[in-house]
C-alpha cells in the first residue's frame, strides 16, 4: 500500500510563497526572478509540470520574472530534440520566459575563470587519483573520508594542471578538479566536491569548444549568481547539496547572492516521473515514443487531449510542501474531467457496435433530429443527427439474459434513444456461433425527441448512430502504464509495467460530426468518456484517444476519507 494524500482544500498560498512574500516585506529583494533549469536529456514530465507552475507562478505572482535555464552540462546525454520539445511544453502549459532563455552553456568561460579563482584562493585542487580509490577515500555517512595525496598541490601546479586539462592533454577520467573543503565533515557534499571532470565530447551548443565540463553542483548556483536568480527552487534532494551552494557563493566573486529552497517532488500511483524510466520505455519501446499517451509525460497527456489549464489546476489542488507525499493518480483524472466538463462539447459515438432494426420505420426513409451540444449550456447549440430504421447501439448497453438490475436493452424491455425514440426490443438475431448479432426493435412514434408519450416511464437512456451515415473510426483506450499504485517497490518498475494499458478499437461508429475533429479539440462522447482526435487521424478515417473516463472515481475516495 501507498500512503496518498488528500489535496488541501484552499492551497494558493504554500511555504515557498510566504518565503517570498517575506523577502519582498523586508526589502530583502528588489523584484522576484526565478527560473526552471530542466537537463535536456528527456521530454518533461508531470514533476516538471509541477516545479513550471511554481517557479513561473511565483514569479507571475510577484510581479518578477521567470527565467528557463538548459542545464546543460552533460554534452553525452543531451539532444537538440529534447531542447525543442522542453521549449514548446513550457509555452504549451501557459508560460512565458520572454527574451530570458539561458544555457548553463552560456557561462562555461566565467565558470571557467572562477574555477581557477578557487585554485589561485588555494581551495581547489587537481586530483589525479583513479575514481575508484576517490571512492574509498570519500569515507562513509559513519566515518569521515581521507585526504587526497594531491590535497597538497601547489597553487601553481594546480594552475599548470587545470589548464592543461582545458587544454586537451588528459583523457577522460585522468584527473578532476575538486574545491578543497573538509574531507571529515557530516556532510558529503563538502568533502571536496568535484568540480570540473574531463570529457572528449561535442556539446549541442558550444561543440569542440570544450573537453571539461563543470558538475552540476559548480555550474548550477553560480548561473543563478549570473542571472541575478533571488530564489533558487529545487527539489528536495538537493537539500544536503546546500551548504555547498552557499560556500561557492560566498567563495566566488559572484555579482549576486541567490538562495536555494527545497519543495517535495509530486509522484503519482500508477506513474513513474523518473527521466531514467522514461527514456528505458521509449528506448526499449514498451510504448510508441515519448508522446505516447499512457506517458506521464507533457507530450503524452497532450496527445491524450489534456488541456493544459487541467494540468495547472491539478498542480494547484495538490500544492507545495515539503513533506513526502504521492498523489492519487485519480486526483489528476478529476482535475481533467473538472476542466473538460463545461466546454466539451457532447457528441454520440458507439465504442462497439451492434445493429438495431426498428422494424415498423418505413424503410429508405430518413428525418433529422435535433441533438443539444451541451447540456448546461444552450449557446452551444445543437447540431442535426439523422435518424433511421438502420442504427448501431453500443454492444454493451444489451444484455439477453439480464440481471435484475439491468435497465437497459433486453428482449421486450423499452428504453429511450438519446434525441430519438423510445424503442422496445422484440427479438434477436444470432450467427451461427450463437452470437447475438441484430436487435430487432419497435418505436413509438409519438416519443419523437426522446419524450414520453403519455407518462410511462422508461429506466435507460442510451446513445446510438445512424447506419446511414455513421463514420468508422479507431478509438483508443487507455489505462494505468503500470499495474500497481506503487511501480518498481519491489525491484525493477519495467517490470510493473501493465500489459493491458492499451485497448485499440478499430470498429468504431461515430456520428458525422465528429469526422473533421481536430487533434487538441476535446469532446465528451456521452456515456464512454472524453476524447481527443489523435494526430494519427485520416481524412475518412479519425482516431480517438481516451482522455479520461466520466466516472469520477475520486470523488468517492475524497468523500469516504
Ligand atoms: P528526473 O529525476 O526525472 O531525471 P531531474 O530532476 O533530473 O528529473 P531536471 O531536468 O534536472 O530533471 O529537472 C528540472 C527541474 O524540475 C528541477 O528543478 C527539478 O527539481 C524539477 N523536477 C524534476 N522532477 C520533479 C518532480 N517529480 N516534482 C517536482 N519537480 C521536479
Ligand atoms: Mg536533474
Amino acid at each position: 500500500m501507498v500512503d496518498t494524500v488528500t489535496p488541501a482544500v484552499e492551497p494558493g498560498r504554500d511555504f515557498i510563497r510566504d518565503i517570498v512574500q517575506a523577502d519582498v516585506d523586508a526589502g530583502r529583494v528588489q523584484g522576484v526572478v526565478t527560473r526552471f533549469p530542466p537537463e535536456p536529456n528527456g521530454f518533461l514530465h508531470l514533476g516538471h509540470a509541477k516545479s513550471i507552475c511554481l517557479n513561473f507562478g511565483v514569479a507571475q505572482e510577484f510581479g518578477g520574472r521567470c527565467h528557463l535555464r538548459f542545464d546543460d552540462t552533460n554534452p553525452t546525454k543531451e539532444e537538440q530534440l529534447f531542447i525543442d520539445s522542453i521549449q514548446q511544453d513550457v509555452r504549451w502549459l501557459g508560460f512565458d520566459w520572454g527574451l530570458h532563455l539561458y544555457h548553463a552553456s552560456d557561462y562555461f568561460e566565467q565558470l571557467y575563470e572562477w574555477a581557477e579563482h578557487l585554485v589561485r584562493a588555494g581551495k581547489a585542487y587537481v586530483d589525479d587519483t583513479p575514481p575508484d580509490q576517490m571512492r574509498q577515500q570519500r569515507g562513509t555517512l559513519t566515518e569521515p573520508g581521507q585526504n587526497s595525496r594531491f590535497r597538497t598541490r601547489t597553487v601553481e601546479e594546480n594552475l599548470d594542471l587545470f589548464r592543461r586539462m582545458r587544454a586537451g592533454e588528459f583523457p577522460n577520467g585522468a584527473r578532476v578538479l575538486r574545491a578543497k573543503i573538509d574531507m571529515a565533515s557530516g556532510n558529503m557534499n563538502l568533502r571536496d566536491p568535484v568540480l570540473y571532470r574531463i570529457l572528449h565530447a561535442t556539446h549541442p551548443r558550444t561543440g569542440d569548444a570544450w573537453c571539461i565540463y563543470p558538475t552540476y553542483d559548480f555550474a548550477h548556483g553560480q548561473s543563478d549568481a549570473i542571472e541575478h536568480i533571488t530564489h533558487s527552487i529545487c527539489t528536495l534532494e538537493f537539500e544536503d547539496h546546500r551548504p555547498l551552494y552557499d560556500w561557492l557563493i560566498e567563495n566566488l566573486p559572484v555579482p549576486s547572492r541567490p538562495r536555494q529552497y527545497e519543495f517535495a517532488r509530486l509522484n503519482i500511483t500508477y506513474t513513474v516521473l523518473s527521466k531514467r524510466h522514461l527514456t528505458r520505455l521509449v528506448t526499449e519501446k514498451h510504448v510508441r515514443g515519448w508522446d505516447d499517451p499512457r506517458m506521464p509525460t507533457l507530450a503524452g497527456v497532450r496527445r491524450r487531449g489534456v488541456p493544459p489549464a487541467a494540468l495547472r489546476e491539478f498542480v494547484r489542488r495538490v500544492g507545495v510542501a515539503r513533506a513526502y507525499s504521492v498523489v492519487d493518480v485519480a486526483m489528476l483524472d478529476s482535475a481533467i474531467r473538472d476542466t473538460l466538463n463545461p466546454s466539451a462539447l457532447r457528441r454520440m459515438a458507439v465504442l462497439r457496435p451492434l445493429k438495431l432494426v426498428i422494424e415498423n420505420y418505413p424503410e429508405g426513409q430518413t428525418e433529422t433530429l435535433e441533438a443539444q451540444n451541451h447540456p448546461d449550456n444552450p449557446d452551444a447549440g445543437a447540431r442535426p443527427v439523422t435518424f433511421s430504421r438502420e442504427l448501431y447501439v453500443e454492444r454493451d448497453d444489451f444484455m439477453e439474459n439480464p440481471p435484475k438490475k439491468f435497465f437497459r436493452l433486453s428482449p421486450g424491455k423499452e428504453v429511450r434513444l438519446r434525441y430519438g425514440y423510445f424503442i422496445t426490443c422484440q427479438s434477436v438475431v444470432k450467427n451461427d456461433a450463437g452470437d447475438v448479432v441484430e436487435l430487432r426493435c419497435t418505436y413509438d412514434p409519438a416519443s419523437r425527441g426522446g419524450n414520453s408519450p403519455d407518462g410511462r416511464k422508461v429506466q435507460a437512456t442510451i446513445h446510438w448512430v445512424s447506419a446511414a451515415d455513421a463514420v468508422q473510426a479507431e478509438v483508443r483506450l487507455y489505462s494505468h502504464l503500470f499495474n500497481r499504485p506503487d511501480p518498481g517497490a519491489d525491484g525493477d518498475a519495467l517490470a510493473d509495467l501493465n500489459p493491458d494499458s492499451l485497448e485499440v478499437l478499430t470498429d468504431a461508429l461515430v456520428e458525422p460530426a465528429l469526422r473533421d475533429a481536430k487533434p487538441g479539440e476535446a469532446v465528451q462522447f456521452e456515456r464512454t468518456g472524453y476524447f481527443a482526435a489523435d494526430p494519427d487521424s485520416q481524412p475518412h478515417r479519425p482516431v480517438f484517444n481516451r482522455t479520461v473516463g466520466l466516472r469520477d472515481t475520486w470523488a468517492k475516495v475524497a468523500t469516504k476519507a
